[in-house]
C-alpha cells in the first residue's frame, strides 16, 4: 500500500500498458514516444479506479500525488494552474482497458473561473475564446460531475442564440458567451443550491472522482452488458494540458479513420470543424466538412495530418481513429485506437492489408469476429435495378413466408411474377452501417426498446442524433436514422460496431425533419410530399443512404463478397475442423455449398412430411391400424422422398450427406387435441367423422413426456416399415443420380437417438438388409455409411461398443440439442421460466441451448470420442444443432479432435472461421 506507483506521465508508459493506463492512456504514451505531436500529461490508474470503486473515496494520499505531477506539467508548459493571467487548463478523460466510445465522461477546459478566464482573454486577446471555453467547461462539469439536467443548459443556450439571431454556437460573440456564462452559472445555482465552483484544484479532484464513477453508470454497464466486457476492468483517468480548436478560424477539431471505415477502402477517411471542440464533432451539432477541405483551408495542418496517420497505421498495424486537434495552424493528435469498423470494412481491410504485407494470413483471420462475418451476409432489398430504386413489388410478408418455406429467390419470382415497381425516395442521408432494414417508424429510444422488447417488433429509430443514452434504444432496432451528424457522429460509431444497418445526416443531406403532429411525431420530406408517422413502416438502405416511406422486401445475401470468400478460402487451409450444414431441401443445400459447406451433417427428414401435399398422406399412415395399412401409404411416400434425396444428392454431387432416418413423436403429425376437440364440439360431430377418429389416434398416441417417449430409432423399431421406406427412397435416389449425372454419391444414413449397441445393430440390420435387397433387384449398388447420433447420455458412455465391429457405426454425430437436454434434465420448451435465473447467478457456465457445457455434456463427448476412436479407428465424428455455429462450441470442438462441425447455412461462413481460429489459438 502506497508504495505502488499511481499516477505514469506519458512518456513511462507504452501500449502494452492497456490494462493499467487504459487503451486511451496506453496510446497517448506510445504516441508521446513515437515523438509526435501529443499534449503533455499524465495517466492514473485502473487499479486507483478499482480501490476507489471499492472503497467510494479517492484512495489517501492520490491529491498529493496529483498536486505533484500537476507542478510538473506547470513546469514544463511554463502555466500555472489556476493562474489568474496565464492560467494551465487541462481535460480530464477516462480510458477504459477496452474501448467503449462515448460510454463514460470527460471533461474539457478545466482550471478555469471567473478570475482565469478574464487572465485567458486578455492573454489570447480573445475573448470569444475565452468565454466560449468557460462555458463549455461550466456545462461538462455540471453534467459530468454533479450530474445535472444538461438539456437545461441546452435550453438556455438555444435561447440567447435565438436572441442573438445566429444558428451555431460558433458564431456567438463574446458578449452574447458572456452572458451565456452568467445564465449557466445562474442555473447551477439554482439546480445545486451552491455558487459554481471556482477553485481549480476542487474542480480537478471532483472530476477525477466523477470519471471514476463513470464506469458505473447506465450506460456503460448496459454497453458493456451488450458487448461482453468484464465489469471489474475499471478506467484510468488521463490528466492532459489543453489545446484548442476554437481558438480562431485557423483552428480546428476533427476525427479521422486512415481508411473508411464503412467500406474498408484504403483512404483518409474523416472529418473537422473549424473553431470547435472536442466532442463538436461527435455530437453532430454542426455537420462537419471532409477532411479533404482541410487541404485548401489549412495545407500545412492537412500534410500533417496525413503523415501522422500513415505513420501510426504502420505502427500498429491496424486501421487507426484518430482525435486531432489543429490550434492556430499547429496540429496535435490526441488519440488513436483500432477504429471500429462494419463487418463488411473489417473484411476488406484484413483482406487488403494480407496483399500490403502488412499483416500475416494468420493475424487477418485473427482479427475477425464472427459479427463481422454476418454483417458481411446483412440484408438487401430485392432490388431489379437498384440504381433506379426499380424492386420486385411481392408482399413482403409473402416473402418472409416463402423464404420459411426454404424457396430460392428465382422460385419465388418464378411463382409470384410480382410487377417491377419504383419505391418512392424520401430523402438520403449517409450511410454509415451495413444493410437494408426495415420496419416500423419509432421517434424515442426508451420506446424502440420497449416495443422491440414486448412487442417483438422490428424497430427503425428515428432520432435528431443520438447520444450515449440512446444505446439500448439502436440496440434493440434494425436500423438507425438520424437527421443531423456525419460518418463519425455517435450514430455512426456505435451502429457500425453493434452492426446494425445506419443513415446519418439526412436532414443536412435531404432536408428530412422530425416533426409533430397532434402528439405524435413524423417523418417529413423537404417539401412535406411523404410524411412517415410514428407506427408507420419505413426502410433504411444503408448501401446507399436511402431512405423510402414503406416497407420494402428485405432478402438476405446468397453469395459471399469476393474478399470474404478469400479469407475463408485461407481459413480453410489453417482449419483442423471442416464445416458441414444443416439443410433439408435442394435449395439450402445450394446456399450451404456455395458459403464453403463440405457436405450435409444434417437433413430432417422429418421437415420433408411436412409439405402440404404429404401431409394428408403422413396422416392416414400415422392413423393405420395394421402394418399392411401403414405400408400402403409408406409407399405413395417413398416416391416423395426418393425425389428429395435426388434433390440433395444432385446439388452436393460428390460431398457426403448425412440422412436422419425420421426421429419425432408420430402424434406431432396430427392436430392438437384441443383443436379437435372445439371442431366436435362446434360442429357436433358423431364418432364416425374423420375428426372423432383422428381425435381417437391423438389419445392414443399421445404421451405424457414425449421428448422420453416414442420416437428416434424406438419408432422404427416399432414400425420396421418406416426405416425400410426411408432407406429403401435413399439407396434408389443415390442408385439413379449416380447413374444419370456420374459422379459417385456419399449417402450416410444415421439412426437417431441410439443408447445401445445392441439398439444400433437391431436397426442397422434392417438398414444394410434393405440395401441389399435394392441391390439384387436393381442390379447396381451404390456405397453407403450408417451411423449415429449421439443424443443420449449413455450413447456417449458406451460408445466403444456402438462403433466396434462389422456392424459397428460409421460415424457419430453428437447432437448438441438433446445431449444438453437429457444430461441436464431441461427440457428445451420449458427452460424460458428458470434458465434466466440460472445464467443470471452463474448456476451454470454457459446457456446450454446456445453453446457447449464443456463441464458436463463436454466430458461425455470427450469419452465418446476416445472410446469411439479406439473402437474403431476411422470413425468419422462431427457435431451438428445449433452448437454447430457457435464459435465458442467450435473452439471445443476443435479441441476434443472432432473432424468436422454442422452449422445451418447461414452459420457456415461463421464457423468456417471459427474452425480456423481455434487451430491456430492452439497451436502454439
Ligand atoms: P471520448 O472517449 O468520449 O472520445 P475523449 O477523452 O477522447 O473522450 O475527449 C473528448 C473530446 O475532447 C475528444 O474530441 C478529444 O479529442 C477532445 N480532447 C480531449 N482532451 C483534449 C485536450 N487536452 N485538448 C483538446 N482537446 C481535447
Ligand atoms: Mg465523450
Ligand atoms: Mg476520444
Amino acid at each position: 500500500m502506497g508504495t505502488e506507483k499511481r499516477i505514469y506521465f506519458f512518456e513511462e508508459g507504452s501500449k502494452d500498458m492497456k490494462d493499467l493506463l487504459g487503451g486511451k492512456g496506453a496510446n497517448l504514451a506510445e504516441m508521446t514516444r513515437l515523438g509526435l505531436p501529443v499534449p503533455p500529461g499524465f495517466t492514473i490508474t485502473t487499479k486507483v479506479c478499482k480501490e476507489y470503486l471499492e472503497s467510494g473515496s479517492l484512495p489517501k494520499g492520490l491529491e498529493e500525488e496529483i498536486r505533484e505531477a500537476m507542478a510538473e506539467l506547470e513546469k514544463r508548459i511554463g502555466r500555472k494552474f489556476g493562474d489568474a493571467e496565464k492560467p494551465l487548463l487541462v481535460s480530464v478523460r477516462s480510458g477504459a482497458p477496452i474501448s467503449m466510445p462515448g460510454m463514460m465522461d470527460t471533461v474539457l477546459n478545466l482550471g478555469l473561473n471567473d478570475e482565469s478566464v478574464e487572465g485567458l482573454a486578455q492573454e489570447s486577446g480573445n475573448p470569444t475564446f475565452a468565454y466560449d471555453s468557460y462555458r463549455r467547461f461550466i456545462q461538462m462539469f455540471s453534467d459530468v460531475v454533479q450530474g445535472l439536467d444538461l438539456h437545461e443548459f441546452e435550453k438556455i443556450l438555444k435561447q440567447v442564440k435565438k436572441e442573438e439571431g445566429v444558428q451555431y454556437d460558433k458564431d456567438l460573440s463574446a458578449d452574447a458567451l458572456k452572458r451565456l456564462v452568467d445564465e449557466y452559472k445562474k442555473l447551477y445555482e439554482k439546480l445545486k443550491r451552491e455558487p459554481f465552483l471556482q477553485d481549480p484544484w476542487e474542480q480537478l479532484f471532483a472530476t477525477v472522482e466523477a470519471v471514476f464513477r463513470s464506469w458505473n453508470n447506465e450506460r456503460a454497464i448496459e454497453y458493456r452488458k451488450h458487448e461482453g466486457i468484464p465489469d471489474d476492468l475499471g478506467t484510468a483517468v488521463n490528466v492532459q494540458v489543453m489545446v484548442f480548436g476554437n481558438l480562431g478560424e485557423n483552428s480546428a477539431t476533427g476525427v479521422a479513420f486512415t481508411r473508411n471505415p464503412s467500406s474498408g477502402e484504403k483512404m483518409l477517411y474523416g472529418e473537422f470543424l473549424p473553431q470547435a471542440q472536442g466532442e463538436d464533432v461527435v455530437a453532430g451539432i454542426r455537420t462537419p466538412l471532409p477532411v479533404d477541405e482541410l487541404k485548401k483551408l489549412m495545407p500545412d495542418a492537412h500534410a500533417k495530418l496525413v503523415r501522422t496517420a500513415e505513420l501510426l497505421e504502420k505502427h500498429y498495424r491496424d486501421m487507426q481513429d484518430i482525435e486531432f486537434t489543429i490550434m492556430d495552424g499547429k496540429f496535435y493528435i490526441l488519440q488513436t485506437r483500432s477504429g471500429k469498423r462494419t463487418g463488411v470494412a473489417a473484411v476488406k481491410i484484413a483482406h487488403d492489408m494480407v496483399q500490403e504485407g502488412l499483416i500475416t494470413k494468420e493475424e487477418a483471420i485473427m482479427r475477425l469476429t464472427a459479427r463481422d462475418i454476418e454483417n458481411c451476409l446483412f440484408p438487401t432489398i430485392l432490388w431489379i435495378d437498384e440504381k433506379k430504386a426499380r424492386y420486385y413489388g411481392i408482399d413482403p410478408e409473402k416473402l418472409e413466408q416463402y423464404l420459411a418455406e426454404g424457396k430460392s429467390i428465382s422460385e419465388i419470382i418464378q411463382l409470384e411474377r410480382p410487377t417491377s415497381t419504383i419505391a418512392p425516395l424520401m430523402g438520403t442521408g449517409l450511410a454509415a452501417g451495413p444493410g437494408a432494414a426495415t420496419g416500423i417508424a419509432v421517434f424515442e429510444s426508451k420506446k424502440a426498446a420497449e416495443m422491440a422488447r414486448n412487442q417483438n417488433l422490428p424497430i427503425i429509430l428515428i432520432r435528431p442524433e443520438t447520444s450515449p443514452d440512446d444505446f439500448p434504444g439502436m440496440a434493440a432496432s434494425q436500423g438507425i436514422l438520424t437527421l443531423r451528424g456525419g460518418a463519425t457522429s455517435h450514430a455512426a460509431i456505435v451502429s457500425r460496431q453493434i452492426g446494425k444497418t445506419c443513415i446519418v445526416g439526412a436532414s443536412d443531406k435531404s432536408g428530412l425533419k422530425i416533426k409533430k403532429k397532434d402528439g405524435t411525431y413524423l417523418l417529413q420530406s423537404a417539401g412535406g410530399k411523404y410524411e412517415v408517422k410514428e407506427g408507420d413502416w419505413i426502410t433504411l438502405d444503408g448501401y446507399n443512404g436511402r431512405v423510402f416511406p414503406l416497407r420494402l422486401p428485405i432478402v438476405r445475401r446468397t453469395e459471399l463478397p469476393s474478399e470474404l470468400n478469400t479469407i475463408l478460402e485461407w481459413a480453410d487451409s489453417f482449419a483442423k475442423l471442416y464445416v458441414r450444414a444443416n439443410a433439408d431441401k435442394p435449395s439450402d443445400t445450394e446456399l450451404a455449398l456455395r458459403f464453403g459447406a463440405k457436405g450435409i451433417g444434417l437433413a430432417r427428414t422429418e421437415h420433408q412430411f411436412f409439405e402440404t401435399e404429404r401431409q394428408p398422406i403422413m396422416k392416414k399412415m400415422i392413423m393405420a391400424r395394421t402394418t399392411e395399412e401403414r405400408k400402403k401409404y409408406l409407399d405413395k411416400l417413398l416416391k416423395f422422398q426418393i425425389e428429395d434425396f435426388k434433390g440433395l444428392f444432385k446439388v452436393l454431387k460428390e460431398y457426403p450427406a448425412i440422412i436422419r432416418l425420421i426421429d419425432p413423436p408420430l402424434h406431432e403429425f396430427l392436430p392438437r387435441e384441443i383443436e379437435l376437440l372445439e371442431k366436435i364440439y362446434k360442429e357436433n360431430l358423431g364418432p364416425e367423422s374423420e375428426e372423432y377418429q383422428v381425435l381417437q389416434r391423438v389419445r392414443e398416441l399421445q404421451e405424457a413426456n414425449p421428448m422420453l417417449g416414442l420416437r428416434g430409432v424406438r419408432l422404427g423399431l416399432l414400425y420396421p416399415e418406416i426405416i425400410e421406406m426411408q432407406v429403401r427412397a435413399i439407396i434408389i435416389a443415390a442408385i439413379e443420380v449416380q447413374k444419370e449425372e456420374r459422379f459417385k454419391v456419399k449417402p450416410e444414413i444415421m439412426i437417431p437417438l441410439v443408447i445401445s449397441a445392441e439398439e444400433f445393430r437391431e436397426a442397422r440390420k434392417i438398414v444394410d438388409e434393405t440395401a441389399r435387397q435394392i441391390f439384387q433387384e436393381t442390379g447396381d449398388t451404390v456405397e453407403y455409411k450408417v451411423g449415429t447420433m449421439i443424443e443420449v447420455p449413455r450413447a456417449a458412455l458406451v460408445a466403444g461398443k456402438i462403433a466396434a465391429g462389422e456392424e459397428g457405426a460409421e460415424f457419430f454425430s453428437f447432437g448438441t440439442n438433446d445431449l444438453h437436454q437429457m444430461t441436464l434434465g431441461f427440457s428445451r420448451d420449458d427452460v424460458g421460466k428458470f434458465l434466466p435465473l440460472y445464467l443470471d447467478k452463474k448456476l451454470l457456465p454457459v446457456d446450454p441451448f446456445v453453446g457447449i457445457d464443456e463441464e458436463g455434456v463436454g466430458r461425455l463427448m470427450k469419452i465418446c470420442v476416445k472410446e469411439g476412436r479406439a473402437a474403431r479407428s476411422d470413425i468419422s465424428i462431427g457435431i451438428c444443432g445449433e452448437a454447430g455455429g457457435n464459435p465458442q462450441a467450435i473452439d471445443f470442438c476443435h479441441r476434443i479432435g472432432l473432424d468436422y462441425v454442422s452449422a445451418s447455412p447461414y452459420r457456415v461462413p461463421v464457423a468456417r472461421l471459427a474452425a480456423a481460429q481455434a487451430r491456430l489459438r492452439h497451436s502454439g
